[in-house]
């Protein structure tokens, strides 16, 4: 027959028993949901990166109109055909772009 000093070391073994596992599943959930935010957060930060890329290759390269030749954004002509590269045109197109998208 059990005494009751044991009935309470039962008790407090069961109990601490599920205090590991408690604690086990909290720390899984928790892993899990950093992994997930990180996997977000990561694909965000990736983003950010291919936009600022194709950004800074917009600012540093003008494209000849004619051949479609890459050409440094300091370049007047075309390396390739000789056309001049109007930049001038381009931002004002840019400009009327941005005019009429604001004015919807
Ligand atoms: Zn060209």
């Amino acid at each position: 027959m059990k005494t009751k000093k044991q009935n309470h070391d039962d008790e407090l073994n069961y109990l601490e028993f599920e205090l590991r596992e408690q604690y086990m599943m909290f720390g899984k959930k928790i892993l899990d949901y950093v992994n997930n935010e990180q996997i977000q957060i990561d694909k965000t930060l990736n983003r950010i990166i291919e936009e600022k890329k194709c950004k800074i290759l917009e600012e540093a390269y003008i494209q000849c109109h004619k051949c479609m030749t890459l050409n440094t954004n300091d370049s007047n002509y075309c390396k390739w055909c000789g056309t001049p590269l109007d930049k001038q045109e381009e931002t004002e197109n840019e400009l009327k772009e941005n005019e009429s998208q604001s004015s919807k």
